[in-house]
């Protein structure tokens, strides 16, 4: 497995994959990878003869008070990750490689960022499509791999492949968790201990939600306000948003039916972190 730092180094090489007939998979992530990410990556090396790993903390997707400076990195462990996985290459640019001075060309989507986390992190989807856009273009992927953790950003990619015509398949993989439920994340580093405990509560939550909707319940407001009680019970839980929202268009619904996505972003101190489930009914 090799470390790229150029874009004219990661076309070679996937040009001579090309030319041998090989199918290349792509799995865009900022780093700092753990289980999560790396179930991504398995699914790729299973589908697809060879493998890239984007590792690149994007500034465009970062507001101007968010946590782009701390974000955690270590290429190092994330090297052996990779490699350990199968990986063929990690692409590492620097953010000059990825926005040459003057860079002024953006992917500007309306409609599904409006909602969930677009509200309070209003640049945040136009930097995602930017990047994925410049990633899908320098890579050339026959697929590439997202994981429903980022459910919002999932729906966002694949409207984005459909509206301009990609040929890129794109493939969403489920949330992979802790031990007591929590999400995988990188951002978890930021908890202390006892928030790390208090954020169970988001997973708890989650189950809360997809057990009513099993037991027949199908008031969209009688869910998201047992589930805010649920979480709002945790006094270092802070909520930013609980949703649910239709899957394809991300507006508000009244009534379970259809293809839901129940979301959710609750402060925990320094981390904001997210959780979410789907369901078709
Ligand atoms: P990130 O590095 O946080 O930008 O994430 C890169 C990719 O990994 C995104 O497609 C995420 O949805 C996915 N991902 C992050 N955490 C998880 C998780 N716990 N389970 C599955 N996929 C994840």
């Amino acid at each position: 497995m090799i470390v790229l730092k150029t874009i004219d180094e990661v076309r070679k090489q996937v040009k001579a994959w090309k030319e041998e007939g090989l199918s290349v998979g792509l799995v865009p992530t900022m780093g700092y990878l753990h289980e999560g990410h790396q179930s991504l990556i398995k699914k790729s090396v299973e589908g697809n003869d060879r493998t890239v790993v984007s590792i690149f903390v994007n500034p465009m997707q970062f507001g101007p008070n968010e946590d782009l400076e701390s974000y955690p990195r270590d290429l190092e462990a994330d090297s052996k990750l990779c490699e350990e996985t199968g990986a063929d290459i990690i692409f590492n640019p620097e953010p000059s490689e990825m926005y040459a001075d003057g860079f002024c060309s953006y992917v500007n989507m309306t409609g599904l960022p409006d909602a969930l986390c677009g509200l309070t992190r209003p640049v945040h989807f136009k930097g995602v499509c930017t990047v994925v856009n410049k990633l899908f273009n320098i890579v050339t992927p026959d697929r590439a791999y997202f994981g429903q953790k980022d459910a919002q950003q999932l729906a966002i990619i694949m409207r984005m492949v459909k509206d301009l015509n990609m040929d890129i398949e794109i493939i969403g993989c489920p949330i992979i968790r802790e031990a007591d439920g929590l999400a995988k994340s990188s951002r978890n580093i930021y908890l202390t201990k006892e928030e790390r405990e208090a954020a169970v509560v988001l997973s708890k939550a989650v189950k809360l939600g997809e057990q009513m909707i099993v037991s027949g319940e199908r008031d969209a407001y009688v869910i998201v306000n047992s589930m805010k009680e649920l979480i709002s019970k945790e006094p270092l839980a802070d909520i930013d948003y609980v949703e649910m929202v239709n899957m394809d268009t991300m507006k508000s619904i009244d009534k379970v039916e259809g293809n839901i996505l129940c979301a959710m972003a609750v402060r925990f101190g320094k981390a904001r972190l997210i959780d979410n489930f789907m369901k078709t009914i």
